[in-house]
């Protein structure tokens, strides 16, 4: 079993191609590359109601069409180091790889980068020992045909089409497990003192096993990657009535949906990247 998590906020953004950006705790950028199919985004990340830090990061390549969220744990400042550190990884290994290589070959190479990244530099700091971090990475194809899915541990990447929003990710969690095994219920695994547990994290042992998915994309189509201080405050109905009155505006959203988990508590750092496509 990884170790527990506790979590805050972190989030740096690389506009243009290559450079590690400044970090911010609030972004939106759009643009259309090289012909490219145009890909539009906004990143909110917050510390919440109860926590004094923030463990979480958010991160977006906009020319390489790269997104993702960690949710960091250990003691101190652990957790924050371990999700910026593997949200980095993550990105410099997916554009270090080039863009000949299959998808999901780039993406599983991305993570086990920043599994490695995290893992090594807990080796070598007795403060940062048992680190380790969720991930959930998303890749766009250039045509905007696929939408690639990576991820580790409980935070989430669903879509919102339509009015329909769709989960795209599993947890790898112990409750999820148990509803997945059919010894719980949704409404249990939502309110058990057990739901922080997760059964993977990024970082926290010397290999890890990432899942990655392919799904079809719609013009028109919003990503929203997540940590699960979103989650435990809000149902995804909640969520929906929230991308159905500001998905048209992505910034807005993020920041609607941020402040509606504040509002039911803010028990936990809350990360909401949105990709519209
Ligand atoms: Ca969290």
């Amino acid at each position: 079993m990884e170790p527990r998590r506790v979590s805050f906020w972190l989030a740096f953004v690389c506009c243009s191609s290559g450079t590690a950006g400044a970090i911010r705790f609030h972004e939106s950028c759009s643009c259309r590359m090289n012909g490219a199919a145009p890909l539009a985004y906004a990143l909110r990340t917050d510390v919440g109601r109860a926590r004094d830090h923030n463990e979480d990061a958010g991160a977006a390549d906009l020319a390489n069409r790269l997104f993702v969220v960690c949710d960091g744990m250990g003691g101190a400042a652990a957790g924050e180091i371990a999700s910026s550190m593997a949200a980095r990884a993550f990105l410099a290994q997916a554009r270090q790889m080039g863009f000949d290589r299959s998808p999901r070959h780039r993406l599983e190479k991305a993570v086990l980068a920043a599994n490695s990244g995290v893992y090594e530099e807990a080796l070598h700091d007795a403060r940062l020992r048992g680190m380790g971090t969720t991930l959930v990475g998303l890749e766009l194809s250039e045509d905007s045909r696929e939408a690639w899915v990576v991820n580790v541990g409980d935070s989430r990447c669903y879509r919102w089409r339509g009015r329909a929003l769709q989960l795209l990710t599993e947890d790898h969690s112990w409750v999820a497990e148990q509803v997945r095994h059919g010894f719980m219920t949704q409404l249990e695994a939502s309110q058990s003192p057990l739901r922080n547990v997760i059964t993977r994290a990024v970082g926290s042992q010397p290999r890890v096993e990432p899942d990655v998915s392919v799904h079809d994309v719609q013009p028109g189509d919003v990503y929203l990657l997540c940590s699960d201080g979103l989650l435990r405050e809000l149902s995804e109905e909640e969520m929906k009535e929230v991308l159905r009155a500001e998905s048209q505006d992505l910034m807005r959203c993020a920041d609607a949906l941020v402040d509606a988990a504040n509002d039911a508590g803010g028990g936990d750092n809350i990360t909401v990247l949105l990709v519209r496509v």
